[in-house]
């Protein structure tokens, strides 16, 4: 059959049926809820928390107006999402991106609860957020938008019972914000006592020194218990970051001083690749003065595809959720992938990278440094303290290890990843509270 005819008869194919859409992608909650499902299969569970956990308890969603600076008023949405809090307040970030949306705050939500549970911290999970693109905005429109975003969430937070903290595109000075403007909406008596309304804070209004490195910090500790699982040497190892933002620079500068050298890059604005390896101290000052890592004159620019296939030692996403998909995994040259960002890895791309035998370390336990020190933060804050910064460490060093080896023995002896394998132990321990407590009435 000639081509022609090849196309005639398609076209009475499509003019016979109806025309079928294509598939929508499946977004960030419903792979989380297939890995939940894989998680659900193995853990030791009843029945009560596989229904309460499979959506958030409560989802507030606002519109608020805010005046910027031309004098305009501009209707924003910003969004709460409480996962659940039976192991004790909600606790999570707020993302100020341009791709927040409904699905992916739930996602972020529900993996708060999982790793409050992992880490054993008296956390539950929560994540908000608000859509819009923090750069286009000036510093004094970040503060009203800011400011009457924690005024619309009035009570729905609060100190001992939802606990904000950064995530993407907030950083320490939006906690300051949102800690005045809760502070000044509530009687001025007890304005002190109401410091941990918030985590993540600059040091000066009461922040935890170790509290801005803490997620790469974390992330480096998981590092170092593989390589010492898998007999490895970090000093001469090669790292490739997706992200060089909070969690990316950090992970960056302390890998720096275990002689691990950053290959290559990518951010939001490019990628950039130098085998010889790219200082982060100067990369860092140039993503502060530019805004990404595009022009930086110490590397070569690349394409995504080269910074995906680089041959690396370690890999680690510390950027944007759904980054890696099966294609992308499929190119990944790396011995390990360290999630340092909130679910990086589509469902697909796990079981790729388990069959080509590369380790993944998963985000509720790799990225978990930034709660504990926020939970570290919390109980200095209330208990009018100060720690030293070796304190933070060590006792940040301790939950993480001993975590990864909750994890570690949990995947050998059911003989399953080691996502399943912490998704599972953070369920399992909710749903042993739940058989205790019950619901009430
Ligand atoms: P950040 O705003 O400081 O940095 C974000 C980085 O991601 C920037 O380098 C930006 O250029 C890059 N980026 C954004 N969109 C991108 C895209 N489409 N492609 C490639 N790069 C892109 O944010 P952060 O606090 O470092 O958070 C990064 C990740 O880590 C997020 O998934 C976040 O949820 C997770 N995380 C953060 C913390 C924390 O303490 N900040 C704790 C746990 C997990």
């Amino acid at each position: 059959m000639s081509k022609n005819n090849d196309k005639a008869s398609a076209g009475k194919a499509s003019a016979d049926k109806a025309p079928t859409k294509a598939k929508a992608p499946e977004t960030f909650f419903e792979v989380h809820k297939r890995q939940l499902s894989d998680a659900f299969a193995v853990a030791d569970c009843g029945e009560p928390a596989l229904t309460i956990l499979a959506e958030p308890k409560n989802e507030i969603i606002m519109n608020f107006p805010v005046r910027m600076d031309n004098g305009k008023y501009r209707l924003f949405k910003g969004y709460r999402i409480q996962h659940n809090n039976l192991l004790g307040p909600y606790k999570g970030g707020i993302r100020f991106h341009h791709t927040v949306h409904l699905e992916e705050v739930k996602a972020l939500a529900a993996l708060m609860t999982y790793k409050c549970s992992l880490l054993q911290i008296p956390f539950g999970g929560a994540k908000g957020g608000i859509t819009i693109n923090p750069r286009e905005h000036s510093q004094q429109e970040l503060e009203r938008i800011t400011r009457r975003f924690t005024h619309h969430l009035g009570n729905n937070i609060g100190p001992e019972y939802d606990i904000p903290a950064p995530d993407m595109g907030t950083n320490s000075q939006t906690m300051v914000w949102m800690m005045d403007t809760y502070m000044n909406t509530l009687s001025s008596s007890n304005k002190n006592a109401l410091r941990h309304i918030v985590t993540g804070k600059s040091l000066l209004s009461g922040g935890s020194v170790g509290r801005q490195k803490a997620t790469g910090q974390g992330v480096v500790y998981c590092i170092q218990e593989w390589a010492k699982e898998r007999d490895f040497v970090l000093d001469g190892a090669t790292v490739s970051i997706q992200g060089f933002g909070n969690v990316g620079s950090h992970t960056a500068l302390i890998l720096a001083k275990l002689g691990v050298s950053v290959v290559a890059v990518n951010d939001h604005t490019g990628s950039i690749i130098n085998p010889e390896g790219i200082n982060p101290h100067k990369l860092r000052d140039w993503v502060r003065k530019n805004g990404g890592i595009k022009g930086y004159p110490g590397a070569a620019a690349c394409t995504k595809d080269d910074f995906w296939s680089t041959q690396v030692d370690l890999l680690i996403p510390a950027a944007m959720e759904l980054q890696v998909t099966a294609e992308v995994a499929r190119q990944i040259q790396a011995k390990v992938i360290v999630e340092g960002a909130n679910g990086p890895l589509h469902f697909e791309a796990d079981e790729i990278l388990a069959e080509r035998n590369i380790d993944v370390i998963p985000d509720i336990l790799a990225n978990a440094g930034g709660v504990v020190v926020s939970y570290f933060e919390w109980i200095q804050n209330k208990r009018s303290e100060t720690w030293e910064v070796e304190v933070v460490d060590s006792k940040l060093h301790v939950r993480m290890r001993k975590a990864y080896q909750r994890v570690r023995e949990f995947a050998e002896e059911k003989g399953v990843n080691r996502r399943v394998a912490a998704l599972a132990l953070a369920i399992e321990r909710i749903d042993q509270v739940y058989a205790e407590r019950g619901i009430f009435p």
